[in-house]
């Protein structure tokens, strides 16, 4: 029995949803991610796109050509990043309604850490891609 995943903006103009079971959970520190959130890393709940239904506006844009990164227009919370090529798509960890229900299991990119963040959870760190 899979308990729905839900989430959104800030502002409360983009709602999304999926019923699907993560496929993965990962804290990405490379800078296009740092850039992307302005935070120190960005932390995704990846499910497959095609059970994820977004109810109001969402803009995108390429921040590679592997990612679009989708944020609400009105008050430009990040909430998604989607593979290009691929059915599937990130949420944004803060953007979830339970923010604490799942964990990352891994870091990835930590060539590109902030200095200052000492990860000392114990989990999987990758210098670059898992
Ligand atoms: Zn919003
Ligand atoms: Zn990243």
């Amino acid at each position: 029995m899979t308990q729905t995943i839900t989430g959104g903006c800030l502002c409360g103009a983009c709602r999304y949803e999926t019923a699907a079971e993560p496929l993965n959970i990962r804290a990405c520190h490379c800078h296009l991610c740092q850039k992307a959130t302005g935070g120190p890393f960005y932390a995704r709940v990846q499910v497959p796109f095609d059970t994820l239904t977004i109810t109001g506006p969402v803009g995108w844009y390429p921040s590679s050509d592997a990612i679009l990164r989708g944020f609400c227009p009105n008050c430009g919370t990040t909430l998604f990043s989607r593979r290009a090529s691929g059915n599937v798509i990130g949420l944004a960890m803060g953007s979830l309604d339970e923010p604490d229900r799942f964990s990352p299991t891994e870091h990835i990119w930590v060539s590109s850490k902030q200095a200052w963040l000492v990860l000392a959870d114990g989990l999987p760190q990758h210098l670059e891609g898992p």
